[in-house]
């Protein structure tokens, strides 16, 4: 079909929408409630444009074209009530610019710059709600709320959580919790996917800047981070490099700079992790155990099985999450060859994550002390190196602190969807036949997609195994195992779509093409290492050497292992 659009032919498949149409052609039209890959509810209203046939203003988004139709996108009528619809979305929100987290990335705030808004027009009362800071991961704001609904599509639809929904109705429309309860008094699993897609900043991750300032100031801590597979590759887009951006030295840099006594890499945790899950595996497989295995490593996915599925919790793999993992080490073995009391060590995982803030604070995942003190998104990172009058351009390349600074390329994908699978696959095709994989690259479990299955022979072994992020993914597997027809031996799960590229702390706002870039540089990373095997880091080697003994012996079970519990209380 043909159609106008702004006095400009274009050509239009039908099904179209009138915003698929301009996006297309490079016509930018503004949206507020829209999420590309959902149908649209149109309910904001801002993308409204002007079609003459009718004579009609109409949301662009759920608009079908008609052949010969002719539109305005950007007529004085259409910029009028634009600006209407944001002068009356500014009527019942708060003047908190000033002081908000979302300030500069904040899509109402753009909006109101772009369509020239100076003045509250429209005054009158206001929705008042309390802010809701109870859960360790996330923070509600409900006075800033515009209604766009994309958290609770992205709450219910992707994840198949449904922690938060609509209540009541007209000007006391809100978005809250079940009975209007705190978030963490409900089912909610911390994934921070609601807050990467709220426009504003009536969602955000529970800050830990305050505590970790207040650590790296006190003269009797010995503070040190660690960082996660997925930061590097998107810190410096905080900064306005492109997306995909490896910034590993930098971010090392950076953390000395704004006064952690040591900087270690969670590859290393990664890689330890592998060769805990890998034996863990081949123990269950050989020995009889729960298959199959299901993996550990997502807090916010452990904590759905645990409130969904806890009779499944058999299968999930005890391994420690990675940074949990370094960090039951720093406090044990590292402590202890440099002497210090761990008590005095504090221990800053720097994560894509808002679930680890949870995790951090579970009672199983320490001893006398906690594996981890504090838990930082990479957005906050950024926050703290701005803070600190750090220009990160200007930082050199720094390499991480030893041991546990050395790491493999296994380790690295771990940011990635299918990055797990793909590096327990290397190292169980050597624990079987006692030779690396001969090409360690295994393209049918990488990718974007929610879900990857394969079969893979190693020796005279066939395992099926499968990859899967977003959580509604998962749900049919989870069917599949409790009725008895799981056709799988091993499956990766990641709570958040794409992995940890997408995790709830990531710099905003995560675009499909920013997701890409950052997982193709995660492999580079990979492709680029001197080694690509956990079982050849040869720190990792040490430790076992020195410290743990054998793969899942007891001091592994001890440090490395946990147990996971039916979660009703939330
Ligand atoms: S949500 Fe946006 S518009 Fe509202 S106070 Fe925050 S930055 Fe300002
Ligand atoms: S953090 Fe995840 S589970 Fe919780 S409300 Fe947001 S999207 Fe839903
Ligand atoms: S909390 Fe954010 S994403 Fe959810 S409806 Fe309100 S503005 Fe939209």
């Amino acid at each position: 079909m043909n159609i106008t659009l702004n006095g400009q032919t274009c050509w239009a498949k039908p099904g179209e929408t009138v915003l698929d149409v301009a996006r297309r052609e490079g016509m930018n039209i503004p949206t507020l409630c829209h999420l590309s890959a959902f149908s649209p509810t149109g309910s904001c209203r801002i993308c409204t444009v002007e079609v003459e046939h009718c004579g009609t203003l109409v949301p662009a988004c759920a608009y079908p074209i008609s052949e010969g139709m002719v539109v305005r996108t950007n007529s004085p009528r259409v910029r009028r009530a634009r600006k209407t619809i944001i002068e009356l979305l500014v009527a019942n929100h708060p003047p908190d610019c000033l002081f908000c987290v979302r300030s500069g990335s904040c899509e109402l705030q753009k909006l109101t710059q772009e369509y020239g808004v100076r003045t509250h027009r429209y005054q009158g009362e206001r929705r008042r709600a309390r802010i809701d800071i109870a859960s360790p991961a996330i923070e509600r704001d409900p006075e800033k709320c515009i209604l766009c609904g994309r958290c609770v599509r992205i709450c219910h639809e992707t994840q198949h959580v449904g922690a938060i929904d609509f209540v009541h109705r007209g000007f006391r429309s809100a978005v809250a919790p079940a009975l209007e309860r705190s978030l963490n008094t409900v089912p909610c699993v911390d994934c921070g996917q609601c807050v990467v897609n709220c426009p504003v900043g009536a969602l955000t991750e529970k800050s830990s800047q305050k505590p970790v300032w207040e650590a790296i100031n006190n003269p009797d801590l010995v503070v040190v981070a660690q960082v996660a597979p997925a930061v590097r590759v998107a810190l410096a887009e905080e900064f306005g490099a492109e997306a995909g951006t490896v910034a590993t030295g930098r971010t090392v840099a950076a953390l000395r700079r704004i006064g952690f006594a040591r900087v270690f890499d969670t590859n290393f945790g990664a890689d330890l992790t592998i060769i805990e899950e890998a034996t863990e595996l081949l123990h269950r497989l050989t020995h009889g155990g729960s298959i199959p295995m299901l993996t550990s490593c997502s807090p916010g996915w452990v904590k759905f099985i645990e409130h969904l599925y806890p009779d499944l919790l058999g299968n999930l793999s005890s391994c420690k999450s990675p940074h949990e993992m370094e960090g039951a080490l720093l406090k044990t073995y590292y402590a202890n060859k440099i002497g210090v009391d761990p008590s005095r060590m504090f221990v800053v995982s720097v994560m894509p994550c808002t679930a680890k803030k949870y995790e951090a604070q579970r009672p199983e995942l320490g001893g006398d002390y906690p594996d981890v003190d504090a838990v930082i998104t990479t957005r906050e990172l950024a926050r703290m190196i701005r803070v600190a009058g750090i220009d990160f351009h200007k930082l050199p390349n720094e390499g991480f602190d030893d041991p546990m600074g050395e790491s493999t390329g296994a380790g690295a994908i771990f940011g990635a969807s299918g990055g797990v699978m793909e590096a327990a696959l290397r190292t169980a095709h050597f624990y079987l036949t006692g030779n690396d994989m001969p090409s360690p690259s295994y393209a049918p479990i990488r990718g974007l997609e929610g879900v990857k299955q394969a079969e893979v022979r190693i020796g005279d072994t066939t395992l099926r195994v499968a990859a899967v992020s977003g959580l509604k993914n998962i749900k049919p597997m989870l069917d599949a195992i409790r009725d008895g027809n799981s056709p799988f031996h091993f499956i990766e799960v990641m709570a958040c779509p794409g992995g940890c590229v997408n995790g709830g702390g990531q710099p905003l706002p995560a675009t499909p093409e920013k997701l890409i870039k950052r997982t193709e540089s995660i492999y580079q990373i990979d492709r680029e290492s001197p080694r690509r095997n956990s079982h050849r880091n040869e720190s990792v080697q040490k430790l076992y050497a020195e410290f743990l003994g054998e793969p899942g012996g007891h001091l592994s079970h001890e440090l490395l292992h946990t147990h996971f519990v039916e979660r009703d209380d939330f």
